[in-house]
């Protein structure tokens, strides 16, 4: 197998037709797995390593640029991503191990679409959108077009992600996320939850968005419930019928990391657990 180094976009899509079976790699945490497992091995890899315009971080007044080549390791060390997406910052954290996390990188997290991927709950909250480059020009979708199913996004044969957009979130708006898994460092997720809130000055909600992983093929949202509790300020009692919603809502599967029935029951208590007042109080 050979490891080729675009240094520019365009020559990554040269390259891409020169090599219609070559495969991008990132950091290559979960390509070599699925190249060790399924056996098929690409003639050609093409690194982003050297690719400049992938490893970018940009702000301007209205949104975040990430390329796709940044690393969760660079991300958490951004004073951006602390300050004013903390929603990212909680799943970065906590997101494999050191290592997987000095390797690793955004773009690789998005296109592998786990549902299990940490940053994708957060991404979906954040409303981000995926910059795709396709042989002579570039199209951005929302990422929940972009995922279509585990493993599956959009792109097609000679597309790649150059990187994501987040637009800036609005001040005083509370995010976080959470995640379940057997142990506290290098555990997939049994179920997770990515929370943007927005308060109004009786402490009513204003805004909310929600959006759960591990608990279906892609990111769960679920917009009733989220219009359910605009307008209500969010009691123990106002998140406990939320919660019979959510798991009215929910079809998570069994698997080897724990029941289906478990999982339901982690959706609503993971909605108590971000949104309960005693928390939003500490913040
Ligand atoms: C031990 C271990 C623990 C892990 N723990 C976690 C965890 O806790 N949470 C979690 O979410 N993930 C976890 N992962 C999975 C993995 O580390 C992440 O998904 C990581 O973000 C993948 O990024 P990468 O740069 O390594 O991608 P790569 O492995 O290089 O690529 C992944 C896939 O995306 C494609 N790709 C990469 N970049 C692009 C691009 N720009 N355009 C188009 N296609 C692209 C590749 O061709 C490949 O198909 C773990 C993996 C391991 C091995």
């Amino acid at each position: 197998m050979d490891v080729l180094f675009p240094r520019t976009i365009q020559e990554l899509r040269e390259l891409f037709v020169s090599y219609p079976d070559g495969r991008i790699l990132a950091g290559g945490t979960d390509l070599l797995v699925q190249i060790r497992k399924q056996g098929n091995k690409p003639s050609t890899l093409f690194s982003v390593e050297h690719l400049a315009q992938l490893q970018r971080v940009e702000v301007n007044e209205t949104e975040l640029f990430i390329g796709a080549g940044v690393t969760h390791q660079q991300l958490l060390e951004c004073p951006i991503i602390k300050q004013h997406f903390p929603v990212l910052y909680d799943a970065l954290s906590v997101l494999g191990s050191p290592p997987i996390r000095h390797s690793g990188t955004l773009g690789g997290n998005v296109c592998t679409a786990s549902p299990a991927g940490d940053t994708l709950p957060p991404l979906y909250v954040l409303g981000a959108k995926i910059a795709i480059s396709e042989q002579t020009a570039q199209r951005c979708v929302p990422i929940a077009q972009f995922i279509r199913g585990p493993g599956h996004t959009i792109l097609k044969q000679g597309e790649f992600v150059t990187g994501i957009y987040i637009p800036l979130p609005m001040p005083n708006t509370f995010s976080a996320y959470y995640k379940v898994g057997k142990r506290k460092a290098l555990a997939i997720s049994i179920a997770s939850l990515a929370v943007m809130l927005e308060l109004n000055s009786d402490e009513t909600v204003k805004n909310l968005k929600l959006a759960w992983g591990s608990v279906g093929p892609t990111v769960m949202m679920l917009p009733a419930v989220e219009d359910f509790l605009k307008g209500k300020i969010l009691s123990d009692e106002v998140l406990a019928q939320a919660g019979e919603m959510v798991m009215l809502s929910t079809k998570p599967i069994d698997d080897i990391r724990a029941s289906a029935e478990y999982r339901r029951h982690l959706t609503a208590n993971l909605l108590f657990y971000l949104c309960s007042d005693s928390r939003l109080d500490s913040i």
